[in-house]
């Protein structure tokens, strides 16, 4: 077994020894605490049953850890420059290993298929490039992998908005894709200064548990999240406002108020006070009306 990677003399060791200057345009701040990767760790469950889908292992600080409790580990990397060091410092871990790519190419459906087929359960875990936070996990969950968890690093704030309830302006579009797929769960926040170099922005751990079923049952996901999106174009505006803009004319707007009183929902309400429900009786009734 190899020492721990995560401290911030190994990792600056490590840097310094295969010359590599670290790029912020690649979201490169690296945790070098070993608590918090603990957390990060423990709060995925995993087993020696497990597959693990990392993605930017960085200098492998994670990894490492990750391989210690999965079954399997395979990390997505995209900087070329880290694959040779990550060979050193994985070099005891058979059953990890690295691929160099960028996430929001590879094509995750024909990765699991060749990389997971033994695995009942396969979780994401990862401290995220912060600068494509949202299209990653909206990509994971979008494409409908079979993932257990996903546990991830990212930006307080955004997690904030993943988890945020009905009522407050942290709750939106984000909030209402993500709690649709998964039940999110904040699990610690997380200082800049655990990370080589530090961000400009404090973290957060999220832990997203994928549900089996969507959380509510629509029959037109498609529209239903384009009703969600076009009800907080104008937080300020009114539910009946921001429809009416989106989908109706001066002629035709007359008919909104009995569609939004059908589906139970009072047309002077804000789009930040409704539920998922809701929207999801609300894009039913609008989508009969409209055809
Ligand atoms: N896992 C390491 C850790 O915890 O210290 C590094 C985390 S660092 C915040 C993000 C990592 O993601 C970097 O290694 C970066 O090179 C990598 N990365 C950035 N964009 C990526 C992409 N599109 N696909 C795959 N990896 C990417």
């Amino acid at each position: 077994e190899q020492e721990d990677i995560a401290s911030p003399k190994r990792t600056n060791d490590l840097l310094k020894k295969h010359s590599l200057v670290l790029k912020k345009s690649l979201g490169q701040n690296f945790l070098v605490d070993p608590n918090i990767l603990h957390k990060i760790v423990s709060s995925a469950d995993l087993d020696v049953n497990k597959g693990v889908l990392e993605i930017g292992p960085g200098v492998g600080a994670l990894t490492q850890q990750l391989a210690k409790k999965a079954g399997k580990v395979v990390a997505i990397e995209i900087d070329q420059r880290l694959l040779p060091l990550l060979t050193e410092t994985l070099a005891g871990y058979a059953h990890a290993s690295v691929i160099h790519g960028d996430i929001l190419k590879v094509d995750l459906q024909a990765l699991f298929q060749e990389q997971f087929k033994d695995f009942a359960q396969v979780s994401v875990v990862a401290n995220l490039p912060y600068y494509i936070t949202t299209p990653i996990i909206m990509k994971l969950l979008e494409e409908k992998l079979p993932l257990e968890y996903i546990v991830v690093m990212i930006q307080k704030e955004v997690a904030s908005r993943m988890s945020a309830k009905p009522g407050g302006k942290e709750y939106g579009s984000l909030s209402i894709a993500v709690q649709y797929y998964c039940e999110p769960e904040v699990v610690t926040i997380v200082p800049k200064t655990v990370f080589i170099p530090q961000p400009n922005v404090d973290s957060a751990v999220i832990r997203l548990k994928v549900r089996q079923k969507p959380a509510v049952e629509v029959e037109d996901e498609v529209f239903f999240f384009e009703v969600v999106q076009a009800s907080f174009v104008q937080r300020r505006k009114t539910i009946y406002n921001n429809l009416a803009v989106r989908y109706f004319t001066k002629e035709t707007k007359g008919q909104l108020e009995a569609i939004l009183l059908e589906a139970g929902i009072d047309p002077v309400r804000r789009g930040e006070t409704l539920s998922m429900e809701e929207y999801a009786r609300l894009s039913s009734c609008l989508s009969k009306a409209l055809g």
